[in-house]
């Protein structure tokens, strides 16, 4: 099993409770747990290295988010740096052409070529309303014809009829004329593979490209591949030329580095996904899902979003124990209402709090709004300590000074200490009642 990204780097930043800044050698470390994890990704070596650079440029001197773990706030940085990477989502196959519209099918044997011509054949028809013709140019294997032959009645897609004895460049000028005289939107060519890469493969492709003026070339490639991707991409689209990528196999438990490869190498969008051996296991490209699959965690991102809230629940679980035994001053208050604020108002910490429905709408009555939480801070950091534990003390001449120093007036602090003393009583109700488990608190 795969560890993941997380996991290590959790160990990695235990010790470091501090806030801040990300420091040179936080990102150091943290970017050693990266490239491994990138590399079992089968990211291939020299982008892990050009990635990992692009990182650690924008991870050090980066602030961490007050809520969360600095190893969550580098994993957050990864995560999108390598989302911006992949680049961009749904990228369609690109019809802007007069037709026939012809596009390009090359990769090596057994990456899927075929099956994913089918594919795409069948959604530029149902999804598109195009009017498609395949056609085989693999003139090496005597099935490969037969084969698109047999995928095209499966799909209810016209392929062109077979002639013996022509060469790929042959039957792609037919192709192109067929498609012409019959009215065809789209053409696709699906050319021959070689399970490696070698200069007549090369030659061949480079001819068929030259003669039949494809608009799209789609380099087909296993999601498998691991560092070979890279130079797959790089002499497909050094010598042809490619204008998209599909991953077949990603319905495989592997984790994708080599879309993140081959897309840095070409600088070419992954147009779209194979997740399965049947004619519609076509997916649009989410970059989003990619990186997380990269990463080996399920989403990241909100994972990261998500760690702030926990931390401020742990904190109002703590919180409401507190209320319970019926402490509660004007210091708890006060954290509450941070809390609130952090939490966008009112919707939160109260929310979250079992039993606590109540009080928010008790509070919400009180014509608490957002805006108001700050001046309610101001009026209470205004205080003493000891007024502040000990509210009765808050007569005439201190809520003046009170006032003052907040920027406030009395009616303010008195509304404040109404609240507070009706979150306090509710408080003391709750957790005296029955004690244990017999309180309000129970099954609310
Ligand atoms: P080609 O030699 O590149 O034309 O490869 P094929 O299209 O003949 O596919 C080779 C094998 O891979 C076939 O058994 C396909 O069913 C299978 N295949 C293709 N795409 C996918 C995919 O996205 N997922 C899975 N699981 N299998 C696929």
């Amino acid at each position: 099993m795969f560890e993941t990204l997380q996991e290590r780097l959790g160990s990695i930043f235990n010790g470091l409770t501090g806030r801040g800044a990300l420091s040179e050698a936080d990102v150091s470390a943290a970017l050693r747990e990266i490239r491994r994890a990138l590399i079992e990704a089968d990211v291939s070596l020299e982008v892990v290295k050009s990635f990992t650079d692009k990182v650690r440029e924008k991870a050090v001197g980066a602030t961490v988010l007050k809520s969360i773990k600095p190893g969550q706030m580098v994993v957050k940085i990864v995560h999108d740096e390598l989302v911006e990477m992949l680049g961009s989502e749904g990228s369609e196959i690109d019809l802007n052409a007069p037709a026939p519209v012809v596009i390009m099918m090359v990769g090596l044997q057994g990456s899927g070529k075929t099956t994913t011509t089918g594919k795409i054949s069948k959604r530029l028809h149902e999804k598109r309303g195009k009017k498609v013709l395949m056609a085989s140019l693999d003139t090496r294997r005597p099935a490969a014809q037969e084969q698109l032959r047999q995928l095209g009645e499966q799909i209810g897609v016209a392929t062109l009829p077979i002639i013996a004895g022509q060469n790929p460049v042959e039957i792609s000028r037919r192709a192109v004329q067929a498609a012409r005289l019959g009215g065809y939107d789209v053409v696709m060519l699906d050319t021959a593979g070689r399970t490696h890469i070698d200069e007549p493969l090369m030659a061949e492709m480079a001819e068929i490209r030259h003669s039949a003026d494809p608009h799209e070339i789609l380099l087909v490639a296993d999601s498998l591949t691991g560092q070979d991707a890279v130079n797959l991409a790089r002499n497909f689209n050094e010598r042809i030329g490619v204008t998209g990528l599909v991953l077949t196999r990603m319905d495989g438990d592997g984790r994708g580095g080599a879309a993140l490869s081959m897309r840095a190498v070409t600088g070419k969008p992954v147009k779209l996904i194979g997740v399965g051996e049947k004619m519609d296991a076509l997916e649009d490209f989410h970059p989003k899902r990619i990186a997380d699959r990269i990463l080996g965690m399920g989403d990241i991102v909100s994972l990261v979003e998500k760690a702030a809230e926990t931390i401020d629940a742990e904190k109002a679980a703590a919180m409401a124990q507190k209320m319970q035994s019926g402490q509660f001053d004007l210091n708890d208050l006060a954290e509450q209402l941070k809390q609130m604020q952090k939490m966008g108002g009112m919707g939160g910490i109260m929310g979250m709090l079992p039993g606590m429905g109540k009080m928010k709408d008790q509070v919400a009555a009180a014509g608490f709004d957002d805006r108001t939480f700050a001046r309610q801070l101001a009026i209470i950091s205004s205080m003493t300590k000891k007024e502040r534990t000990n509210p009765d003390l808050l007569k005439h001449s201190r809520k003046q000074r009170i006032a003052n120093g907040s920027g406030t007036n009395a009616a303010d602090i008195n509304k404040l200490l109404k609240m507070h003393r009706q979150m306090a009583d509710m408080m003391k109700m709750m957790g005296g009642k029955g004690g244990k488990g017999k309180g309000m608190m129970r099954g609310l």
